[in-house]
């Protein structure tokens, strides 16, 4: 048998670190980089007769997650402790939810710019959870040692169903997942700290199948195309393991992007070896309809739904809706300026190519000028100066700079500076004049048939114009001249 008479099959769980103040279940902070085992209390290290109190902040952040991935919501909610045993672990047991999660039956659609298009990726689960510390194996030649800085931070887990088959589809659903959850103000997201963890789990079966196979769990990955490979990997190991006769083992594996391999963790735990219970420390969480309302009227708009806007409404080529998609600043200016009747797709390349060009060069020199806090009005000023054949291209560009540099309105610099563009026959006349006495063999070369000679004379103008002529009217009125046409 060849590889395409297998099917891949994929659910992931992603884990979401959320930006909160203050711990799950206690006031310690959450913070990053804190020396080891300093932001810690009774609650966090488990001592004895520590209550927890849940984060009324995590659980609406938890909801907002919920409803941005299309999930109907349990208006009474629980926590329940899932047990196992782990040095990280202090209370031996994580507080975690079970049948009674936030959300559950959600979906994400995969973009129009996916090669997947379209697919509506179900979201089984999305539920609130405490993080566990973290050991550390190289801070002692010895012994393993714990910091519990981590533990108790709030997580968000989201589940989808086994509904991914194939490895770009899980990338581009990874992408669009961090997109929607970067929209929400819960998280940073930031995959290189561990805010955002990816689980694939991956199995196979034969074409045309409809029971699922044996499933492996790849842990803990916080890139996406680690993923994308890890699971490349495990679905080409899966198929080899069954067409030599093996099977597949329900286990936990780890990835090595060095080797580009899996290798076996641990064996996966069935949900019963946790022996999930009601998390008898806290009362069910309820949400009434107005707080949901509340939390619902807080979303924003979506990036699919910006994305409709942009390509769609608006008619944006994809490079620059893309480049607004993921950059919200940048995506707020333009949306500003289109408000103040700028045109849309000739707003889009000012912002996408000159302030950034002018972004950048303002970072190289280390200016603090935020070249995106220009006022949306100036913006669309300087745009209808263009339109209106006031500016040339290069002289808006001058404009821009100075209306940066200063703050001042484009009016203003233009008039200050002298610079709107020459675009009336009689004003040009003396300069044209001027060029064609100067330039008598061009002028021959031209009655001669040699178009290209005009080039001098257009260059005479802008010099004596100081580039404030406008070409395309020099071009015409030389050619009246010259040849009387
Ligand atoms: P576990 O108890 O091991 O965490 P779950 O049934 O809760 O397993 O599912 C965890 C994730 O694995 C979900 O995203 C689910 O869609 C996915 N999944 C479950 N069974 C399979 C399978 N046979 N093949 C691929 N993915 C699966
Ligand atoms: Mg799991
Ligand atoms: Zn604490």
């Amino acid at each position: 048998m060849s590889a395409s008479d297998w099917e891949a099959v994929v659910g992931v769980e992603v884990h979401l670190q959320l930006a909160t103040e203050s711990k799950m279940f206690c006031g310690c902070p959450v913070r990053f980089g804190a020396p080891p085992n300093t932001l810690v209390c009774p609650v966090c290290l488990a001592l004895p007769g520590a209550l927890p109190v849940p984060n009324a902040l995590a659980i609406r952040h938890a909801i907002r997650v919920a409803l941005a991935l299309g999930c109907s919501i349990h208006r009474e909610s629980r926590f329940d402790r899932k047990n196992y045993f782990y040095p990280d672990l202090p209370k031996g047991y994580q507080i975690s939810q079970f049948d009674r999660p936030f959300g559950y039956d959600g979906a994400l659609e995969l973009p129009s710019t996916s090669a997947f298009a379209g697919h509506r990726i179900r979201i089984r689960r999305v539920h609130l959870e405490e993080d566990t510390g973290k050991l550390i194996h190289d801070a002692d030649p010895r012994q393993s040692v714990v910091d519990l800085n981590r533990a108790g931070t709030p997580l968000v887990e989201i589940v989808t169903e086994p509904d991914l088959r194939d490895a770009d589809e899980v990338y581009d659903y990874l992408r669009e997942l961090h997109l929607t959850l970067s929209y929400l103000g819960v998280s940073d997201c930031d995959l290189e700290k561990g805010s955002m963890r990816c689980e694939p789990n991956v199995s196979v079966r034969r074409r045309g199948a409809t029971e699922l196979g044996t499933k492996t769990e790849v842990k803990n990955l916080n890139s996406f195309r680690h993923v994308r490979d890890a699971m490349r990997y495990e679905v080409t190991r899966q198929i080899e393991l069954i067409e030599s006769g093996g099977s597949v083992v329900q286990e936990t594996r780890s990835w090595n992007p060095e080797t580009g391999r899996t290798a076996a963790m641990r064996a996966k735990e069935e949900a019963h070896d946790y022996r999930y219970f009601p998390e008898p420390d806290i009362a069910p969480i309820t949400t009434s309809e107005a707080e949901l309302d509340a939390i619902r009227s807080e979303l924003g708009e979506s990036p699919a739904a910006r994305r409709a806007r942009y390509l769609e409404t608006l008619g944006l080529p994809s490079e620059h809706a893309d480049v607004f998609l993921h950059d919200p600043a940048m995506a707020a200016l333009f949306d500003a300026t289109v408000a103040e009747g700028a045109d849309a797709k000739a707003v889009a390349p000012w912002i996408v190519g000159d302030l950034q060009r002018e972004r950048n060069e303002r970072a190289e020199r280390n200016a603090s000028t935020d070249v995106l806090a220009i006022a949306p009005a100036s913006l669309a000023r300087l745009l209808a100066l263009v339109a209106d054949g006031t500016l040339s291209t290069a002289l808006a560009r001058e404009v821009l700079t100075a209306v940066l540099d200063s703050g001042e309105s484009p009016d203003r610099i233009v008039e200050e500076r002298d610079l709107a563009q020459i675009s009336s026959a009689d004003a040009l006349t003396p300069a044209i004049e001027a060029a064609i006495e100067a330039n008598p063999r061009a002028v021959e070369d031209i009655r001669a048939g040699n178009d290209k000679a005009i080039g001098a004379l257009v260059g005479h103008v802008m010099r004596t114009t100081k580039g404030k002529a406008n070409p395309a009217l020099v071009n015409q009125s030389l050619r009246e001249r010259i040849l009387g046409a």
